[in-house]
């Protein structure tokens, strides 16, 4: 299949969040099973100053028109590997520029125009290389609008594009919304300037574009899909995409497992794996002795990687603050985030040293410490499109503890539900949920034999992209 891939990250050589890793695993899986695959990113500057990006093989000229104006532009293109191309479309005044969504205070105030053109950029590149797709697929809201620019360019000039287009929500909580007086830029017929188009509470919505005209709408879980039908999960759309429930479907992300396997994991004191555990004992003392602890305690250690913000469950986290001071286990936190959320943390873990510990800053090496060291990993999450560190944890013999949410819902198995295949504890996203759930794991973890094999359940489970990539070929094939 010829299949064109549109995001504004793409790991490795632009990345923000697991929107990069999840466009990269799945073009890389797809152009290694032998399709096709074209792959377009923004110039930003970082990407262009990444070693593996420079060295263009090509360069297109492109003139866009946006609005009333001809606006210049260039697509360079590369090819890290067979089958694979990813396209760089460039305008200094768009995209040479420090940072890539704003700065630390603020979004850019041209982001609407920024994204405008990448989107026609990538319409203009499809026609002039003749690209004729199978499929057109979009990652988020900055490539929303492309389903309805490919499909208005089609009919401007009789030709045919794309036959299908999906669109991906990695997270519906980012949606681009802009004052409605850009939407001329778009050049598109102003009848799609309504309610039924792109209008959304007199501004206008590039995800609404995407969830209304694109073939086929996916999630990065199941359930995530039908959570952001509802008002609480919805953040403002749910009514939006109920009106496309039947061609809406979860699939949910594989994780890197060159990377995340406990098996060839270079950041680990020792290596182990579901046969020979010995080397996970090692890191747990590592991540012990690192975190200040006693690296002999027998005591359960609850590991916990994320964002400090209110998604991941923080408050629920430090609601239950007591939990961790009144029982024999340790808690280690790798995070940065809120300030508020880090206060919070570093006082609990002054007060009580010889139980919790907080690691405030980004540390990829020690996150797979926290992961292989761990009896137990915390993700209290509020909400979560997919989340990857309960699939790593299940992988390292690391027991999830999760709330019953999006693709934390979706990827473990509660064992208390299913003894024979039970991976983890899950609970409802609430402090007494959590509370419940750290109780249970207390027990579960003084009766060895069930956790070793809740540990080994997980350990057996397959979550890499070329299964996730099985599955968005066959919804290709099906669209088709
Ligand atoms: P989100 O994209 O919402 O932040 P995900 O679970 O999809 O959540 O991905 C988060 C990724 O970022 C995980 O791989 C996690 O290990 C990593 N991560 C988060 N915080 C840190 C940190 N402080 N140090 C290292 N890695 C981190």
């Amino acid at each position: 299949m010829k299949i064109v891939h549109a995001a504004s990250e793409l790991f490795p050589y632009i990345k923000t969040g697991g929107l990069a890793d999840a466009v990269g695993s799945l073009c890389s899986t797809l152009a290694d099973k032998g399709h096709e695959v074209a792959v377009f990113v923004p110039g930003y500057r970082a990407l262009l100053e990444h070693k593996l990006a420079s060295g263009a093989e090509r360069l297109l000229k492109l003139k866009i028109e946006m609005g009333n104006d001809f606006i210049s532009g260039e697509v360079r293109m590369f090819s890290p590997k067979p089958n694979l191309k990813v396209y760089i479309v460039c305008r200094e005044e768009y995209f040479d520029r420090k940072g890539i969504y704003g700065t630390a205070e603020r979004d850019f105030e041209d982001n609407c125009l920024r994204y405008i053109f990448f989107c026609k950029g990538i319409v203009a590149t499809l026609q002039k290389e003749n690209l004729r797709a199978d499929i057109v697929h979009a990652h988020d809201w900055q490539v929303a609008l492309l389903p309805v620019l490919l499909r208005h360019a089609e009919q401007r000039h009789g030709t045919m594009l794309a036959l299908k287009t999906i669109f991906t929500i990695h997270n519906i909580a980012f949606q681009g919304v802009f004052p409605m007086r850009s939407f001329y830029r778009t050049n598109l017929p102003d009848e799609l300037m309504s309610i039924d188009g792109l209008e959304y509470y007199g501004q206008m919505s590039f995800m609404k574009a995407g969830i209304l005209f694109a073939d086929r709408v996916t999630t990065v879980s199941p359930r995530y899909a039908q959570e952001i039908q509802t008002p609480q999960f919805g953040c403002g759309l749910d009514g939006v995409i109920a009106t496309r429930s039947e061609d809406i479907v979860g699939l949910v992300n594989g994780v890197d497992t060159a990377v995340w396997n406990p098996a060839v994991d270079e950041h680990l004191p020792a290596r182990y794996s579901a046969r020979d555990m010995s080397g996970k004992a090692q890191c747990r003392a590592e991540l012990l002795t690192r975190a200040g602890f006693d690296p002999e305690t027998k005591a359960p250690v609850f590991g916990m990687i994320c964002r400090l913000t209110e998604q991941k469950g923080v408050d629920l986290l430090l609601s239950n603050a007591d939990f961790f001071v009144n029982n024999d286990c340790r808690l280690v936190v790798l995070g940065t985030g809120d300030a508020r959320f880090e206060k919070a943390l570093r006082d609990l873990a002054a007060n009580a040293p010889a139980k919790v510990a907080l690691m405030a800053r980004l540390d990829e090496a020690m996150s797979h410490v926290v992961e292989a060291g761990s009896d137990f990993f915390v993700m209290p999450s509020l909400f979560e499109p997919c989340g990857l560190n309960q699939m790593y944890s299940q992988a390292y013999g690391t027991v999830p503890l999760v709330s019953r949410v999006g693709g934390l819902y979706d990827t473990v198995t509660d064992a208390g539900v299913d003894p024979a295949a039970g991976t983890g504890i899950t609970f409802p996203a609430t402090a007494h949920g959590l509370r419940h759930g750290l109780e249970r794991a207390l027990k579960m973890f003084s009766e060895k034999k069930t956790y070793a094999a809740v540990q080994a359940h997980g350990m057996a489970r397959d979550f890499s992209w070329k299964n996730a990539a099985q599955a968005y070929e066959r919804l290709y094939d099906e669209s088709l």
